[in-house]
């Protein structure tokens, strides 16, 4: 994005001559409350992200894409005209503004959610534009560092909870300072505060449970469930990371000894940062680990990872292979993707990210890249694993289209050890993916018409 695009839009905003949360109508939604003058009880910061921007780069072309953000700045400001809006980066947006009621930041995103419904026209087609919101809300005047650090970290839980997240910053517990929680998790590796949580992968045509993903979660001791979204790139920045997963793969192996006493051999796959794929010291460590228990193990990497430093990436993607690592592709399609790189991984897994796979029944465009991308995966010889599965009715489609596993919370939400042994016993699952057959054979002929 460069300077020139930025203050063009600047100009265009002050020419909307903002004023916060007077008597203008929002161009959509309702009339945010009057704020009097002089008073100010409370300020706002929406985060808005373009959550389907690597697909709509995908189709538009990179110019195109990089311009994007002109448009969803431009509408965002019809429906918010007393809001200032500032542009970050390719597919960012800040929206701030004040007013004397918490209750505006309520309207404030309805009219947001409103306004981006509808389609967008470029360059002659039409496309929607999907935005994901993280907001913050602080009473009276005060630092904005706080408000920041509350909206971005409602930005990283819309991230994985696919709903607009709003919070208020209480000035103390509950606002999340990065720099305190940093410093905590160093000790909380430690201290055992970490647990994990397992969620099953679905196969399809066996009907059966294919293995697990271990996901990490903390057990703050004030704070209370912290997700990873909150802490990973934390300890992604202070190099935690490392004794982080050494953890994470250690506890995965106690665990699956645990689930082979049950009965139960599964596969545990675990979420591998792309920072550590560079990093020679954690390859040997955590190739002892597995070789030392000889555990059946997985590595989910993303793409973005690899192209980082993809000589050194794929090069000790190899060396995990070569000791019988399973690697995964994990949201596949959400960032960087490469065909150069996508065809040297050895990857025996392909995760389709979520974003494609919780509106595949209800958008036009998401079937088209689901279906080729499980073509694509499949002509590399690798089994495809759409994440997010919420629904019977994206079960069966996806069925049709020939994937081999599901994973979402169709199947189980991220469960316990306990929890987990009780479901691999209780068969619910089977009855779950046998019962697709009804909207299975309806899907299959609007698939095949379409
Ligand atoms: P991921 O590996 O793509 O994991 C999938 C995330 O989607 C998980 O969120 C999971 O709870 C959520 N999810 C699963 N099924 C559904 C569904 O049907 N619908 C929706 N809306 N969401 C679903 P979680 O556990 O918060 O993890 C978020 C991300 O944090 C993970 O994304 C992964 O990138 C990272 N992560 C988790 N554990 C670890 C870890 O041990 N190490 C590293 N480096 N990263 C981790
Ligand atoms: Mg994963
Ligand atoms: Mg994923």
């Amino acid at each position: 994005m460069t300077d020139v695009r930025h203050s063009q839009f600047e100009n265009s905003i002050a020419r909307g001559d903002a004023r916060p949360c007077d008597a203008d109508l929002p161009a959509i939604g309702a009339r945010l409350p009057v704020v009097r003058a002089a008073q100010v009880d409370w300020r706002f910061l929406i985060l808005a992200e373009i959550a389907n921007f690597a697909v709509l780069r995908r189709h538009l072309g990179r110019a195109r894409a990089d311009m994007l953000i002109l448009d969803v700045a431009a509408r965002i400001s019809d429906a918010l005209p007393d809001a200032r809006v500032d542009i970050f980066g390719r597919d960012r947006a800040e929206i701030a503004f004040e007013c004397d009621a918490r209750l505006a930041l309520d309207v404030a995103v309805s009219a947001l959610e409103a306004a981006f419904e509808g389609q967008f026209d470029i360059d002659g087609e039409l496309h929607l534009i999907h935005i994901r919101l993280g907001a913050a809300a602080a009473a009276g005047h005060g630092d904005d560092v706080h408000l920041v650090e509350e909206a971005e970290s409602a930005l990283a839980e819309a991230r994985t909870e696919r709903v607009t997240v709003a919070r208020d910053v209480t000035g103390n517990t509950a606002s999340i300072d990065r720099s305190d929680l940093a410093r905590d998790l160093t000790r909380a590796i430690d201290r055992e505060e970490l647990f994990l949580q397992y969620q099953p992968k679905v196969h399809l045509r066996r009907q059966e449970i294919a293995s697990v993903e271990a996901l990490v979660r903390w057990n703050h001791p004030t704070r209370g469930l912290v997700l990873p979204g909150d802490f990973i790139p934390l300890a992604e920045e202070s190099q935690d990371i490392v004794a982080l997963t050494l953890w994470t793969i250690r506890r995965s192996i106690k665990d699956q000894k645990t689930l082979a006493a049950h009965g139960h051999d599964l596969r545990i796959f675990i979420n591998i940062a792309g920072v550590l794929l560079a990093d020679k010291r954690f390859v040997r460590q955590a190739c002892a680990l597995v070789e030392e228990s000889g555990a059946q193990l997985g590595f989910e990497i993303t793409e973005t990872s690899v192209i980082r430093d993809p000589d050194s990436a794929i090069l000790n993607l190899k060396i995990f292979a070569e000791i019988g690592i399973v690697i995964a592709i994990d949201d596949y399609g959400a960032g960087l993707s490469s065909l150069a790189y996508l065809k040297q991984l050895p990857a025996r897994e392909l995760k389709i990210d979520k974003l494609f796979v919780t509106q595949l029944t209800s958008s036009n465009r998401d079937p088209l890249i689901v279906r080729s991308t499980i073509d694509l995966a499949h002509a590399l010889e690798m089994e495809v694993v759409a994440e997010g599965v919420e629904t019977q009715a994206a079960m069966a489609l996806l069925s049709v289209m020939g994937c081999d596993m599901i994973q979402g919370f169709l199947i189980s939400r991220p469960i316990n050890l306990d929890a987990l042994i009780h479901f691999m016993e209780d068969g619910k699952y089977q009855a779950m993916a046998a019962d697709m057959r009804a909207p299975f054979n309806r899907l299959a002929t609007v698939w095949k018409r379409g």
